[in-house]
C-alpha cells in the first residue's frame, strides 16, 4: 500500500490528513473541507467501511501474479482531473486490479482503456490509453469521479458503504458546481447516486427523475445537463450492449452542452 504523503502523483494526503473511520466522520470531513484537494486528500485515507478496507488492503498484500512486481495503491480512489472541469464523468467504483493497483481513477484496466479512448478521440484526454499514475495523461475541461471510492468485492458495494461514502461525491458535486454543465453519468448505480448528490448541492432536481437510459438527458435548472451512458464495464463492450460509436456520440453531446465542442 502506499502511504500517504509519499509524493504519489495523485496523493494530496499526508500523515497529518484527518482519517474517517466511522460514516458519520465522512459526513464531517466531506461537509468541512474547503477545496477539492482537501476532498481528495480526506478520501484517499477514508477507513469508514471496515469490508471494503479490509478488501482493498488484502487486493494490494496478496496482488495479481501479473503484477507481482508492482506496489498497489491500496487506498480509496478520488476523482480527477481538471479542478475546473466542464464536463464530470461518474463511474461506480474502482476495479481491485485496476484503480485499486495504479492510484488513479479507471486506470489499468479495460474499462478505463475503453473511456480514455473515447476521450481521447474528443480532443479530451492528451492521450489515448491510461496505464499509471506516471503516464503523463492530462483530462482537458473534464474530471472523472465515482460515489464509492473502494474497490469492492466482485464490483458490488452493500447501500450501506454506498451512504457511508456519498457525502464525498456530494462535497465535490458542490464544490464543482460553478464550472460543470455536463454530467456524464455510466450506469444505473452512477445515475441514482448522481441524483442524490445533486439534491445535497442543491441544484433543482426534479421530484420524479426518469430511470437511467443510456444516451437520456436530464437538463436540471439552472444546471448541469445529466446524461445517462451504459458502463463501460466488460459486460457491456464485450457483448456490444455499449459501442464505441455510443460513448462518442454521449461524450460529444456532452462536450456540445459544455460549449466545448
Ligand atoms: S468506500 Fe468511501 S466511505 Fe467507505 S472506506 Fe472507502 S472512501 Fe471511505
Amino acid at each position: 500500500m502506499i502511504p500517504p504523503g509519499s509524493g504519489f502523483p495523485t496523493d494530496h494526503a499526508t500523515s497529518a490528513t484527518p482519517v474517517a473511520r466511522h460514516a458519520a466522520d465522512v459526513q464531517h470531513l466531506a461537509g468541512s473541507a474547503d477545496t477539492l484537494q482537501d476532498v481528495d486528500a480526506r478520501s484517499s485515507v477514508c477507513r469508514a467501511c471496515p469490508r471494503l478496507v479490509a478488501w482493498r488492503e488484502e487486493v494490494a498484500a496478496t496482488r495479481r501474479a501479473a503484477f507481482a512486481d508492482q506496489e498497489y495503491w491500496g487506498r480509496p480512489i478520488t476523482g480527477w482531473g481538471d479542478s475546473t472541469a466542464r464536463i464530470v464523468v461518474v463511474g461506480l467504483a474502482p476495479a481491485a486490479h485496476g484503480g485499486n493497483r495504479t492510484g488513479r481513477i479507471f486506470t489499468g484496466d479495460r474499462s478505463g482503456d475503453w473511456l480514455f479512448a473515447a476521450l481521447h478521440r474528443a480532443g479530451l484526454a492528451t492521450q489515448p490509453t491510461s496505464t499509471s499514475a506516471y503516464d503523463g495523461q492530462r483530462l482537458v475541461g473534464t474530471r472523472i469521479t465515482l460515489p464509492v471510492r473502494c474497490a469492492p468485492p466482485a464490483n458490488r458495494p452493500t447501500t450501506q458503504e454506498r451512504d457511508a461514502c456519498a457525502p464525498w461525491l456530494h462535497r465535490e458535486l458542490a464544490l464543482m458546481r460553478p464550472y460543470v454543465r455536463a454530467l456524464v453519468v455510466l450506469g444505473g448505480f452512477g445515475w441514482a447516486s448522481t441524483w442524490t448528490a445533486l439534491r445535497a448541492t442543491g441544484a433543482a432536481v426534479p421530484r420524479r427523475v426518469p430511470a437511467f437510459g443510456h444516451g437520456r438527458e436530464v437538463n436540471v435548472e439552472g444546471g448541469p445537463t445529466v446524461i445517462g451512458c451504459y458502463h463501460v464495464s466488460q459486460q457491456n463492450t464485450f457483448t456490444g450492449r455499449l459501442t464505441e460509436a455510443m460513448l462518442d456520440d454521449v461524450i460529444n453531446r456532452a462536450k456540445r452542452v459544455a460549449a466545448l465542442a
